[in-house]
């Protein structure tokens, strides 16, 4: 029981420091800048961050969201986005305990994370990305499949199904709005979301992803944080909704069905 508590509590301080650096990939790569040099530093005034200034989660409380040199805003978005680094690796740990599942569900996590948040940086996902959540996910079939059991077509029919529809989408946009709403690169990741889940919880990720796509995007436009015109990103919600089918989804299915 401690040492379930303590796995649990060092994950999910693994999931703020990959979160915490996953933001720095966000807020560099785009702009063509490495990753590693110069060492991380406020924006406005350049000041180098001393090591207790670089915390994740802690710095941004003690320093009151804030640069110590300047006083300009740390943006708050790299702070929710270590939070929920860390809190969707807890979530897989409590619900999968130590074991294959959960060491797949984290790394599968992990890459949603980066794709959610760079996508809502950038609106575009690069290809390595959805790569490497390919291989991790054809890794989490092949295992499921082979040791517990599952049913091989469940998925390829769950790629056909959300990949398909969502390239109808895509080309219903273009043919209405004549412009790409929705990238190629959205498309492959959710044919590659719908081979992770396999059809019967792709329902669920779509649902989760569009409740709270809009909750939130309302909220931003309601807070004057955002304007009607700007895109709305896809990606970052769906990301949200796979999470929580590929967590959740067969827990909700038997309860609708055993209720
Ligand atoms: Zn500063």
């Amino acid at each position: 029981m401690v040492l379930t508590i303590i796995l649990g509590v060092l994950f999910t301080i693994l999931g703020f420091v990959f979160a915490s650096f996953f933001g720095v990939v966000i807020s560099r790569v785009p702009n063509g800048e490495s990753i590693v040099r110069p060492a991380s530093h406020c924006d406005s005034c350049g000041h180098t961050l001393k090591w207790y200034e670089n915390i994740p989660i802690l710095s941004f409380i003690f320093l009151r969201g804030k640069c110590k040199e300047c006083g300009a805003k740390i943006p708050v978005f790299f702070f929710i986005y270590e939070i929920l680094g860390g809190l969707f690796i807890c979530l897989a740990y409590v619900q999968f305990g130590l074991s294959i599942n959960f060491l797949f569900a984290s790394l599968i996590v992990l890459i949603l994370l980066l794709i959610g948040g760079y996508d809502y940086k950038t609106n575009t996902i690069l290809d390595i990305f959805w790569i490497i959540f390919l291989a991790l996910t054809i890794g989490f079939d092949v295992y499921r499949i082979v040791v517990l059991g599952y049913v091989w077509w469940h998925f390829l029919v769950g790629a056909g199904a959300l990949g398909g529809f969502f390239l109808l989408l895509k080309v219903v946009f273009y043919l209405i709005k004549k412009e790409d709403v929705l990238g190629t690169g959205d498309v492959i990741f959710m044919a590659v979301a719908g081979l992770l889940l396999g059809y019967k919880t792709i329902l669920i990720a779509v649902l989760v992803a569009s409740i709270l796509g809009c909750i939130i995007e309302l909220s931003l436009i309601a807070a004057k944080k955002k304007d009607k015109e700007s895109p709305i990103p896809f990606c970052p919600y769906l990301a949200l909704g796979v999470f929580v089918a590929m967590v959740y989804g067969e827990s909700i299915i038997n309860l609708v069905i055993g209720g």
